[in-house]
């Protein structure tokens, strides 16, 4: 213990899969739980894609560090068909799972961290485990915690020649809110003035209710990498499969951590890259599956909305995923005479009391003392909702 790397001295596991163990230990007690603690997808990989995955099984070869040619190709067209971005197969990374391209991608570039808050929990850690400065942002309830170019330009003021990644996420976990076209422009103005880095981390892209998710790289296209994969919007979280796209201007970076991925990773699982080929693909399977997928999670969301809204806590109207950020400060004096004065304290008796598990907002980069907390509302039988809501009509 004593020869720890100072960097990791201290940090605790990841708080998401740290509130599913706790879950799983009182579930093993007998005790009912609703977790509404873990960020997963509830529902099935899509059919033809674990098709395409029985049907590669057999895929037994190491495949290019980079990931499998037809997969990065099938990846750049996804990008071209849905933002009309320019990409080509050579400006495309795989690897398994995002968090472990964002990772090496703290790694080989040298320059600090700069998040909003409240953001998904695992940016700062991995920043903090390289040795990089992290920078928090502020963002307001009213604003949806949504991250203004003020702020951005406020903080690059301060240094503005310094080398910086900014992360952007939207649909974002863990508020669900995202960016209208004019902010996203905005934001690109501020970007491009400060030659930023912007990290635009699109996970929750394809779950935005709307269907018409817009990336920061059709305004910024020359300093954005995309971040995706298969884990949220094709379910398949377990198979740890993660893409990022980058512009031609940016190739040094993704050719820097392709020698990072040579002597670590290797290279993706191979049966893995040959279904996620058809994922990218798409066709009207995909998307009959994906406009059900959003129609379920946008009548939860309404409904849990509404529920919290008419209990008196206040809730940003999320856009997208399947998270919310509830704040029950309107319910302070109420809860503290319940000995409850912090976000942790609401989570830890919730989970005791009536068997919710939900996440406290310090988990995102909020303050300790905020009454903030995490709701992910995934609890349920993906695979029978979808049955069910195929039965319905689009219009109802
Ligand atoms: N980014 C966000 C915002 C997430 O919520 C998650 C997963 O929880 C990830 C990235 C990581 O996804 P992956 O499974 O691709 O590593």
């Amino acid at each position: 213990e004593i020869n720890l790397n100072l960097n990791i001295r201290g940090l605790p596991v990841s708080a998401t899969l740290g509130i599913n163990e706790k879950s799983n230990q009182l579930l093993a007690e007998g005790k009912k739980i609703y977790k509404l603690g873990l960020g997963q997808s509830p529902f099935p990989v899509p059919e033809s894609v674990v098709r395409e995955l029985q049907n590669n099984a057999h895929q037994k070869d190491y495949l290019p560090v980079r990931g499998l040619a037809a997969l990065r190709d099938a990846v750049a067209k996804y990008y071209r068909r849905t933002q009309d971005l320019a990409f080509l197969e050579e400006n495309i990374l795989i690897g398994p799972g995002s968090k472990e391209l964002m990772f090496i991608l703290q790694l080989v570039y040298y320059g600090d961290l700069v998040i909003p808050t409240p953001s998904w929990v695992s940016y700062a850690p991995q920043a903090h485990i390289i040795g990089r400065h992290v920078h928090w942002l502020q963002t307001s309830a009213a604003n949806k915690w949504l991250l203004t170019p003020e702020e951005l330009e406020r903080h690059c003021q301060d240094d503005p020649s310094k080398p910086r990644i900014v992360i952007l996420n939207y649909p974002n976990n863990p508020t669900g809110c995202s960016y209208s076209e004019q902010q996203l422009q905005e934001l690109a103005v501020v970007a491009r003035k400060y030659h930023i880095i912007m990290l635009s981390d699109e996970i929750y892209g394809e779950l935005n209710f709307s269907g018409a998710h817009r990336s920061i790289a059709r305004y910024y296209p020359e300093g954005t990498i995309i971040a995706s994969g298969l884990s949220k919007w094709a379910g398949a979280g377990g198979w740890r499969l993660g893409t990022f796209a980058f512009p031609t201007e940016l190739k040094w970076l993704l050719d820097a951590m392709a020698v990072v991925a040579s002597e670590t990773f290797t290279a993706t699982s191979a049966p893995i890259q040959y279904a996620a080929v058809r994922a990218f693909q798409g066709g009207a399977d995909l998307e009959g599956y994906l406009q059900q997928s959003r129609r379920v999670l946008k009548a939860l969301n309404d409904w849990i909305w509404s529920r919290l809204d008419s209990a008196g806590v206040s809730v940003a109207l999320p856009d997208g995923a399947f998270y919310m950020f509830p704040d029950f400060e309107p319910l302070r004096k109420k809860l503290a005479e319940r000995g409850i004065n912090t976000g942790e304290e609401l989570c830890n008796r919730l989970l005791e009391d009536t068997g919710v598990a939900i996440l406290p907002g310090n988990c995102f980069g909020r303050p300790v003392e905020e009454l903030t907390a995490r709701l992910a509302f995934v609890d349920f039988d993906g695979a029978k909702v979808l049955a069910a809501a195929r039965q319905i009509p689009a219009d109802h």
